[in-house]
């Protein structure tokens, strides 16, 4: 799911419909249907800054897909947020939910600002106001919020404040990914990270690779990348041969202790310089010798240039986007097994449905109950997808694109179109 500033990121959503589409011969309305975003709102609002003035900010909401149910995604706060992004980006939420099976349709918002240049208290304030402006389309049986790029838990209970306000009574099942003390659930922090350790557990078993003792690659340990290193390490016994983060990478042949590398990171501001390691570039790491690769950072990390330079047998996409599709050939010649984004990083999404259900319910469930349901759907879903890449003899990409589209298409159809 490339997105760089070249390239249109929904004209990329849409060939890839149509690739699929064709795979699966889709040649009704219902490839037209796939590729149109079902609701899309602009809003233009005003803010109060703190120095009295105002200024007005615009934000979109796109309901991609609601065949299979209210729709799901992140609200992201950027200055480069566009329309056709959200739109990309809330057609990619629609296939994520569609490959882990859970009862959601796709969307995404965004806010056009700079959250590094707002005061807490002006982001509060937008954050009200945007969330005042989309509350005619958002709620937990229409579509719910989560936090995207630079937005958190906090902003998640500013807009469940803000709906609630306006409804007359709490609704905690508007949003996820809230604080634990507004209805939030155990275990959504490290979801995403868990789940991509569940999927490589699975996946090492067909790719021949033995993950207990095996090397691991981790670019970008942040929640997603730390969360699997951890995971891997403590319940898997792998071992971690490399982390890096912005300001750079570490190397040690013979494993690091994920957990004291994070006590550095927290300590120092990075895992650069943690000691008796070697430093290592953003590049390298990529290419560095371990069995499992997993890119937890940013997108378009694995392209034409270094795809023929990785070592691993597994590559795990923590992150959206890590792979452009010129890469994806190149891993899928050299036999790599890829996994894919919307399957590896789903474990999020996938307790963020764990929270909304908790939250209807009004019952909420331990740690151990919320992990061991999103390791029986990590386990489910990789399998489905591994069934279909072996039985069409395509890459995992593409088998689980078809495995999203496909459940989406049947949930199209034996609907009908109204009237
Ligand atoms: P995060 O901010 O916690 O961590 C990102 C990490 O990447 C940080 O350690 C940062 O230093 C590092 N980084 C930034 N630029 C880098 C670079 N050029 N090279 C190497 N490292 C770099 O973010 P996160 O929540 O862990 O998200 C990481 C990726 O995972 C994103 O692509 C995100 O979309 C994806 N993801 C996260 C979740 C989730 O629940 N957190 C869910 C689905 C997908």
């Amino acid at each position: 799911m490339p997105n760089s500033a070249a390239i249109n990121p929904f004209e990329t959503a849409k060939q890839q419909i149509d690739i699929v589409a064709d795979l699966i011969d889709i040649n009704d309305g219902v490839r037209e249907v796939l590729k149109h975003p079902k609701r899309e709102l602009t809003v233009n609002f005003p803010v109060r800054m703190d120095d009295g003035s105002y200024r007005v900010y615009t934000g979109y909401r796109v309901q991609y897909n609601m065949a299979r149910g209210p729709t799901k995604g992140g609200i992201r706060y950027h200055p480069q947020v566009t329309l056709d992004e959200v739109r990309a980006l809330a057609a990619w939420m629609t296939w994520k939910c569609a490959v882990v099976d859970i009862p959601y349709g796709g969307a995404k918002g965004g806010v056009v600002c700079d959250p590094k240049h707002l005061s807490r208290d002006e982001l509060e304030r937008l954050t009200r106001r945007f969330a005042s402006e989309i509350a005619p389309i958002i709620g937990p049986e229409m579509d719910i919020p989560a936090p995207d790029v630079y937005t958190d838990s906090q902003t998640m209970a500013w807009i469940m404040d803000t709906y609630s306000m306006l409804k007359g009574y709490s609704v905690p099942g508007v949003v996820t990914g809230k604080p634990i003390s507004l209805g939030g659930s155990e275990g959504r922090g490290e979801a995403t990270g868990r789940g991509c350790a569940y999927v490589i557990r699975e996946a090492a078993k067909d790719a021949g690779v033995k993950v207990k003792g095996g090397t691991v690659a981790v670019q970008g340990f942040g929640n997603a990348g730390s969360v699997a290193a951890n995971i891997l390490y403590d319940e898997q016994g792998a071992k971690i041969v490399a982390v890096s983060d912005s300001k750079g990478g570490i190397w040690k042949a013979d494993g690091l202790n994920p957990h004291a590398v994070e006590q550095h990171k927290q300590k120092t501001g990075s895992v650069v310089g943690f000691p008796g390691t070697k430093a290592i570039s953003n590049d390298e790491i990529l290419e560095a010798k371990a069995d499992i690769l997993v890119p937890a950072a940013l997108e378009n990390q694995l392209t034409k240039k270094n795809a023929d330079k990785v070592q691993a047998k597994i590559v795990a996409e923590a992150a959206n986007g890590p792979t452009l599709p010129e890469a994806d050939t190149i891993l899928y010649q050299k036999k790599i097994h890829v996994l894919p984004d919307v399957l590896a990083n789903a474990g999020g999404v996938t307790v963020s449905y764990f929270e909304w259900a908790q939250d209807i319910q009004g019952y909420f469930w331990g740690l151990e109950e919320v992990n061991s349901r999103l390791e029986r759907t990590m386990v489910r879903s990789y399998n489905d997808v591994h069934k279909i890449a072996t039985e069409k003899g395509v890459h995992n990409r593409t088998a689980a694109y078809v495995l999203a589209i496909q459940r989406v298409v049947d949930a199209t159809r034996m609907r009908g179109f109204y009237p």
